[in-house]
């Protein structure tokens, strides 16, 4: 195949003789080449940082091959929100970042095309006068032009504010072609947040997407006559996320969001196939754990963000930027795999997580691999959870890790767990708590400690924990970050880092985490054996929001009702499946009050996935309907969420995260434990499994997620459905599933 049709990133590896050549028509090509062959002898980048760094030794460096390779995506970027922490006090000569990038490079993130982001906040900083001297080049809103800001919407029927726009946008393109002749797009994407033009003018060309399309469209027109070629990208995004109903200028490269402020009424999959038909060439924006949300405890689900890698490939999706953290031991493990997936086709199968411990830990993988898988599926703060931590980390300094590498990554690991229990104290304190600004202290001083490791973003975390104790509270004054420098912080000993995880294994006990699963038809639970039957003569009402996920059971034909919040801000689509998940219903439910009646048959199984762009809604549901929730978050506490105990089982195993303290009650309706606001282990007596449980008080943006019980909630005793499975008695129920 010629060159000519492969990308800039294109390598021929060819062995001559002794000899390897690495063939490319472009640098660009030649520098993922040199990777490949690098890669094909046994270097590998695990994670940032030269102590990381493995290289083996071999006589001969010569291997036979004759591969053409190419990456799987044009765009394969991530950052991490707050940057690196390079320039700043901890960080003065960018060592912290430069191991980031050499390690991106190493892993083949990166690509030909680069998009940058938000830029009206720029243009507003720059043409600062202009927009003060011309009120209608501003956004009006509710009959008023706004006054200047640095996060100011343009009006985008302006043609003096699209003029100045566009030539903007124009000479930073030539600016940016000087230093970087293969420049693809220049950003035409707004300032962050709300506030777009609603003039009447405005209003006239159609929704928010259609006004911001409109301008990007004004720009590609004007940059295809300047630069022939060259593109405009932007973000479809928040309130400009739907699809313009206008046909977009050939050169608009679009970043849809599909998976964070979605308020469009329709899912992920779906508003990336809608984007996909509008427009030629498309790339996805996207968060795996930003320290902001995450705080760089493990929270990736790791199987369902690669399977989306894998879509997003199949899809023809060519460019992705995953906004993420620099943090080695949170985010890395993921992002590593996630970087395997880039490698052309050919690559042997195998398990990557098990790669990734293996190069970082060696001998001690054994012990270590089952932490990051439990991490890499799922991780509840916990004291049984830090205890896991503890005792593997304990295991292997005891019986491998003798050579100096392989110990002192694992003291790399138990500073990254010391991290994790002290955030763990300090979630666990009241506001109130009257050592709560020491533990706070002890925290900050750590996360700056373990700065060099960089297994966590250290200095975001600070920032946002400062901010959320407040300005003037005496640690920021005592911390100074501006004035902070590296040689001001305190080192950790190899004795230190030992000694804090033998203190971890004697104050935290390690307890299995019991998980269990559960399929099958959908049925209900046998009543039987129930201390009371309740029989409520009116429907149950609840309100829920978020993604809502249920199947429903009719005893006799009748419809449930869902009723819109009062202040709902974006429509809600609900979808109706049949048992052999066939689309049967789709109502757009929109405006403030409004509803929808959903028929059901009688003695007919379904399932009702509601799309909510985080409003709220009311799930009515008549006498003689058995519900089993799978997936709901409730924005006000829920009286009642029933769940089944399956027969067998030992502990009711579940992540409870609700904002204001909830209850687990047994099938009597005693309370097993209160003040719940996380991880639920409670024991089981043998006349309590085969029950009907509740958690009562739960409230939380959060899903609820039960681990050793099914994952199914209904709204009252009588009406819960499971999946069939899960009436069976477990036959080990503490071990199924576990490991
Ligand atoms: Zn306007």
């Amino acid at each position: 195949m010629a060159w000519s049709s492969r990308g800039p990133e294109a390598f021929h590896l060819v062995s001559k003789g002794d000899e390897v050549e690495i063939v490319a028509s472009d640098p660009r090509g030649l520098v993922i080449g040199i990777y490949d062959l690098l890669d094909r002898l046994g270097a590998r980048w695990p994670l940032p940082g030269e102590q990381f760094e493995v290289l083996p030794t071999r006589p001969r460096i010569g291997v036979w091959v004759d591969v053409w390779g190419e990456p799987r995506f044009r765009m394969r970027e991530f950052f991490g929100t707050g940057g690196a922490g390079s320039g700043t006090p901890l960080d003065k000569r960018g060592d912290f970042s430069r191991a980031w990038t050499d390690y991106m490079r190493r892993n083949r993130w990166g690509g030909p095309d680069h998009i940058r982001g938000h830029t009206g906040e720029a243009f507003a900083d720059a043409h600062r006068a202009a927009l003060e001297a011309h009120p209608d080049w501003r956004a009006e809103l509710k009959g008023q032009r706004v006054p200047w800001s640095r996060s100011l919407k343009l009006c985008a029927s302006s043609t003096g504010a699209l003029e100045a726009f566009q030539r903007d946008r124009a000479d930073s393109l030539g600016r940016q072609l000087l230093v970087d002749p293969t420049t693809f797009a220049i950003s035409v994407e707004p300032a962050d947040g709300g506030g777009h033009c609603d003039c009447a003018r405005c209003r006239a060309l159609g929704g928010v997407s259609d006004r911001v399309f409109t301008m990007a469209n004004q720009v590609a027109r004007h940059i295809n006559a300047t630069h022939p070629g060259r593109w405009v990208s932007l973000l479809a995004y928040n309130e400009h996320a739907e699809v313009p109903s206008i046909s977009l200028e050939p050169n608009v490269f679009v970043m849809v969001v599909p998976y964070g402020f979605n308020r469009t009424g329709l899912d992920p999959d779906e508003l990336i196939a809608a984007w996909k038909s509008k427009v030629r060439r498309l790339g996805v924006y996207d968060y795996w754990a930003i320290p902001d949300w995450a705080h760089d405890v493990p929270s990736i689900a790791v199987g369902p963000m690669l399977e989306r890698l894998d879509s997003w490939a199949a899809r023809g999706i060519e460019a992705f930027l995953i906004e993420s953290s620099f943090s080695g031991a949170a985010t890395g493990p993921a992002l590593w795999q996630a970087s395997r997936r880039f490698l052309s086709a050919g690559r042997p199968s195998v398990d990557d997580l098990h790669e990734w411990v293996t190069l970082v830990f060696g001998t001690c993988s054994q012990e270590i691999e089952p932490l990051f898988k439990e991490w890499g599926e799922v991780y509840i703060p916990s004291s049984a959870g830090l205890g896991r931590a503890y005792s593997a980390l304990g295991q292997a300094l005891d019986g491998c890790g003798r050579s100096s590498v392989e110990r002192s990554r694992l003291l790399w690991l138990a500073r990254y767990v010391e991290y994790l229990r002290l955030r763990f104290e300090v979630d666990a304190l009241a506001k109130a708590a009257p050592d709560r600004a020491e533990r706070t202290r002890e925290l900050a001083r750590w996360l700056l400690a373990i700065a060099p490791d960089l297994s966590v973003a250290s200095y975001r975390l600070v920032q946002l924990l400062l901010k959320s104790e407040g300005a003037d509270a005496p640690l920021a004054k005592e911390l100074d970050l501006a004035r902070l420098s590296r040689s001001s912080l305190p080192g950790i000993s190899e004795q230190e880092s030992i000694d804090r995880v033998r203190t971890g294994q004697r104050r935290y006990a390690a307890v299995d985490l019991p998980k269990a699963s559960f399929r099958g038809r959908w049925v209900h639970p046998p009543a039987s054996g129930q201390a009371t039957r309740e029989r409520s003569a009116t429907a149950r009402v609840m309100l829920l929001g978020g993604m809502t996920d249920l199947n429903v059971r009719a005893q006799t034909s009748t419809s449930i009702s869902i009723a819109l919040g009062a202040y709902a801000s974006a429509p809600l689509r609900v979808l109706v499946y049949d048992e052999a998940g066939r689309l049967q219903i789709e109502r757009r439910i929109e405006g403030p009050g409004a509803s929808a009646e959903l028929e059901l048959r009688a003695d007919h199984t379904y399932r009702i996935k509601v799309v909510d762009p985080k409003n709220s809604f009311r799930l009515r549901v008549p006498v003689g309907v058995a519900v089993g929730l799978t997936q709901f978050v409730s924005p006000a506490p829920t009286d009642a969420l029933y769940f089944w105990v399956p027969p067998g089982t030992r502990r009711v195993v579940m992540d409870v995260p609700s904002l204001v303290p909830s209850r687990v009650l047994d099938s009597n309706g005693a309370v097993v434990l209160d003040n719940v606001r996380g991880l639920v282990d409670v024991p089981v007596p043998e006349s309590q499994s085969g029950k009907v449980w509740c958690v009562s008080g739960y409230k939380s943006w959060a899903p609820i997620r039960a681990i050793s019980v099914p994952q199914a909630f209904a709204l009252g005793r009588d009406d819960l459905l499971v999946p069939e499975e899960a009436l069976k008695v477990a036959k080990s129920p503490i071990r199924r599933g576990s490991r």
